[in-house]
């Protein structure tokens, strides 16, 4: 996935007042985004302009469920990404992913793409030509804190997640750890991303740890979570100091959780690009606009996109909060 956005603001997330101290319920509403000229639309609940990040997750896009048989699919060209993971999760479909390390990975529902940018990397997402007919899932986006964000790129594909099953109601472990099962995807910073899929009127609670912020999105279905009822579309944030989550299904409903420690540091995002200043996101676009740092994409059908303009007046950093 990328940020496709002919003109994407700056923004500075993070920093030590930005988590919330206790449990609290904020429905956030994303926004309508289009990927690409003739691309698929996208709902973008992070970042929003009253909350930036959730624990290190800086970036949620949700798509979806589109007939796709006619039509493109999703047709994302090499672009490149710094400072951040991207996490690929599909509800129904096929997503093919290539990047600059060579790597050549379809990945399906229930099991997860995560592509560690580091210092640099360039991929390109598709569906494949023999696809499914429908396609439904999200990509979010995970900061990495400053002493990992130079790693080396990599790519990890999991298709053997934990999953814990009871009757009406089965977890995966996409990142991180919940409720004595933890995923053997590589995290950075202390953090989860779980998938509840809960039959009609199941309800459970899934232990919660209270140090650690929260978000609801429900991907299909209709829930309640926390006593709020929860419809696909707007991300229910849940803040800090719960121990557990309460969540009941209306009707088949498939919920995901994501969550983590505040991120305390303060970081640049534009475009594709994590950073912590303005000058090294410059740099960045520098360098992809050169041929520089980012790779090379093969086999994807298509030019590399360009880096969009800079903004024309000065950037300057934005509080977390409004
Ligand atoms: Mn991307």
């Amino acid at each position: 996935m990328s940020n496709l956005e002919l003109a994407p603001e700056e923004a500075v997330c993070g920093g030590q007042a930005a988590g919330a101290g206790t449990p609290v319920q904020e429905l956030l509403y994303g926004r309508e985004v289009v990927l690409g000229t003739r691309g698929m639309v996208v709902t973008r609940t992070l970042p929003h302009r009253d909350r930036r990040m959730v624990g290190a997750w800086c970036f949620v896009d949700q798509y979806g469920p589109e007939d796709v048989s006619s039509s493109a699919g999703m047709r994302v060209p090499p672009h490149p990404h710094t400072g951040l993971q991207t996490v690929s999760w599909l509800v129904e479909g096929d997503v093919l992913h290539r990047d600059s390390l060579g790597s050549h990975q379809l990945v399906r529902p229930g099991e997860l793409n995560l592509m560690t940018a580091g210092r640099g990397i360039s991929h390109s997402e598709e569906s494949p030509t023999d696809r499914s007919p429908s396609l439904h899932g999200v990509q979010l986006w995970v900061a990495l804190p400053e002493p990992d964000r130079n790693v080396p790129p990599h790519f990890e594909h999991h298709a053997d997640l934990p999953i814990r099953t009871d009757p009406g109601i089965s977890v995966t472990v996409i990142m991180g750890s919940l409720d004595g099962s933890t995923s053997t995807a590589q995290v950075y910073s202390p953090l989860v991303g779980a998938e509840a899929v809960l039959a009609p009127g199941a309800e459970t609670r899934l232990p919660l740890r209270p140090e650690f912020e929260y978000a609801v999105l429900t991907l299909s279905g209709s829930a309640v979570v926390d006593g709020v009822e929860l419809a696909p579309g707007p991300l229910l944030y849940l803040g800090t100091g719960r121990s557990e989550l309460t969540l009941r299904a209306e009707s088949q409903s498939r919920l995901l959780l994501f969550g983590g420690e505040p991120f305390e540091e303060r970081i640049v995002m534009w475009w594709n690009f994590v950073g912590r200043s303005h000058d090294e996101v410059v740099g960045f676009r520098e360098d992809w606009t050169v041929g520089d740092r980012f790779g090379e994409v093969r086999g994807y059908a298509g030019n590399p996109l360009p880096a969009p303009p800079l903004p024309t007046t000065a950037l300057k950093p934005r509080g977390r909060l409004p």
